[in-house]
């Protein structure tokens, strides 16, 4: 098949951008390129290759899971099945994050990833601050399989801990970061999200808090003199967390932050620094 006839295939199975996004994908080529060589033949391993992602798409399968990848903070991540497709917000608290590390030390920090699934959020973070130590803790087996995945592309010194949160953790953190499920048992969400990602990395119990909970009951410990705790947060979740927190640490100065949206949706909860 030609790049054209690929593309009239793909057109007629999934959107067109998907399509061209796809096919530019296993040709390692820009995607506005595949135009000036529509009349190339495209290698019958690449067509198979395509055909199987094109149908994989019209499925129902999240374009990142096709192509596995996905970019976060300008890096690129492997994703599948295993963990949930990083989403833009979470960007978002990443980039506070790093700004209140370097406002607040100027030595390298301990951070933890709760919940980190691919590891996006610890992953970057090591890259961009200075840092001592980066733990990435998740309860899946299966999740931290990508995590080891994306550690050794980014070339990381992280550790990877098969964990419950912080549950007998005794080492104590300058950071911990977390954006843990939050959804509630009997919350409805999009189809392409319920029968895709993994309901492990979404759901959260009768209200949604369980994680927060279980974070925040066992928290004092693990958090040096001073701290920073930055979580995700689901956007009607904000009264309830900040009384879980009040419930557990006392002194410490409670931030939470909407994203371009315009949505509460990180928290940011500040031990000793002013
Ligand atoms: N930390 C990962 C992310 O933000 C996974 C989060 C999760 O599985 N709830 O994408």
């Amino acid at each position: 098949m030609t790049i054209d006839e690929c593309l009239v295939f793909g057109k007629s199975h999934c959107h067109s951008a998907h399509a061209k996004i796809l096919l530019a994908e296993f040709l390692n080529q820009n995607p506005l390129e595949l135009y000036n060589h529509l009349e190339e033949i495209v290698p019958e391993e690449k067509e198979e290759q395509y055909k199987k992602a094109v149908l994989a798409l019209e499925e129902g399968k999240p374009l990142q899971y096709v192509l596995q990848k996905v970019n976060f903070y300008g890096n690129s991540f492997y994703v599948d099945e295993r963990v949930l497709i990083p989403r833009f917000e979470t960007e978002e608290l990443v980039e506070h994050t790093i700004e209140y590390i370097k406002k607040y030390w100027t030595t390298p920090v301990d951070i933890v990833d709760l919940g980190c699934g691919s590891g996006v959020i610890g992953l970057t973070l090591e890259k961009k601050v200075s840092t001592n130590s980066v733990d990435l803790i998740d309860i899946s087996k299966q999740a931290l399989e990508v995590t080891k995945i994306n550690k050794e592309r980014l070339t990381s010194n992280a550790n990877l801990i098969e964990n419950d949160m912080l549950e007998n953790q005794v080492k104590k953190y300058d950071v911990i970061i977390s954006n843990p499920p939050y959804i509630k048992d009997s919350e409805e969400v999009e189809q392409i999200v319920k029968e895709n990602e993994p309901s492990i990395a979404l759901y959260a119990g009768e209200d949604g808090l369980d994680c927060y909970r279980k974070i925040l009951n066992h928290v004092k410990e693990n958090l040096k003199e001073r701290a920073l705790i930055a979580f995700e947060i689901g956007k009607d979740q904000a009264q309830a967390i900040t009384e879980l927190v009040k419930e557990n640490l006392d002194g410490v100065r409670i931030e939470v932050k909407k994203d371009l949206s315009e949505r509460d949706r990180m928290m940011f909860i500040f031990k000793n620094l002013e």
